[in-house]
């Protein structure tokens, strides 16, 4: 795992700039939670992060390296979004392998690797079904599976709960939180929700229209008298 170091970063959409030179150090093994209303630039700003947005301004490094001008593929890092892709063709097991497909691993270590993500998430009596004989939260974790496979330096959440019912929801904030505590996991993760910003970050991050509006540990920021 690495740290996530962001230094004056900035979008625009055209003339209009939605990030205004955010400056946030990520420590390794951290997990950072961004928090702020639909539209305040999160998802902009964990997309910079992973290579899917070109920035406009500023530096990203990522474990110590200036990762600017690199394709997503070459940051070693894990993106999971809301959307999971999830493929409805392949077994549980062919998806989380999916993760490994520009790997250079034999097929052994590949198997290998597989079977102990699903062991981590328990999946592992779950590897020959299909996607569809899955709950939601199971889905769920097949993404992460995907994602943890590739022994990513960070993971980057992008509200991946936000499509599961109240009690999934719970359920997914501890199973991630327990996941970020076994790997010792770098997690940037972008949230609306408060109660999931609240009892998985070790950091909030709060944004507004663009920039950072506070920083500080779920005490810090929530339950001060
Ligand atoms: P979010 O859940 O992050 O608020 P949105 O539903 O606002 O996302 O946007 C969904 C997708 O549309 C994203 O890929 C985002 O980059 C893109 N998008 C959002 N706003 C605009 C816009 N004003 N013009 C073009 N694309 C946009
Ligand atoms: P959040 O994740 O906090 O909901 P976003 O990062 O998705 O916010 O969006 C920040 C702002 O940038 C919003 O005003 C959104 O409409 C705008 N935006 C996002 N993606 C695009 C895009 N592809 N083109 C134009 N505007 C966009």
């Amino acid at each position: 795992m690495a740290g996530i170091a962001v230094e004056r970063l900035v979008k625009r959409y055209g003339p209009t700039q939605v990030v205004h030179g955010i400056d946030l150090d990520v420590q390794d093994g951290e997990f950072v939670v961004f928090v702020g209303p639909s539209g305040c630039g999160k998802s902009t700003t964990l997309r910079m992060i992973a290579g899917l947005e070109e920035i406009d301004g500023g530096e990203i490094r990522i474990g110590g390296r200036v990762v600017n001008r690199l394709e997503p593929k070459d940051r070693n890092i894990a993106m999971v979004f809301q959307n999971y892709a999830i493929y409805p063709h392949m077994s549980v097991g062919e998806n989380i392998a999916f993760g490994l497909y520009t790997s250079k691993l034999g097929k052994a270590e590949k198997r290998a690797k597989v079977e102990e993500a699903a062991r981590i998430l328990g999946l592992e009596d779950l590897l020959e079904r299909r996607p569809s004989a899955l709950s939601g939260g199971q889905r769920q974790r097949v993404a992460i599976g995907r994602a943890m496979v590739r022994d990513p330096a960070a993971f980057l959440f992008d509200e991946p709960l936000s499509n599961l019912d109240a009690q999934l929801r719970a359920q997914m904030r501890l199973e991630i939180k327990r996941l970020h505590q076994r790997l010792g996991a770098t997690i940037v993760y972008v949230t609306h929700d408060q109660v999931e910003a609240m009892t998985m970050a070790d950091r909030i991050v709060v944004m507004r229209e663009g920039r950072i509006l506070q920083v500080g540990s779920p005490m810090e920021l929530y339950e001060r008298p």
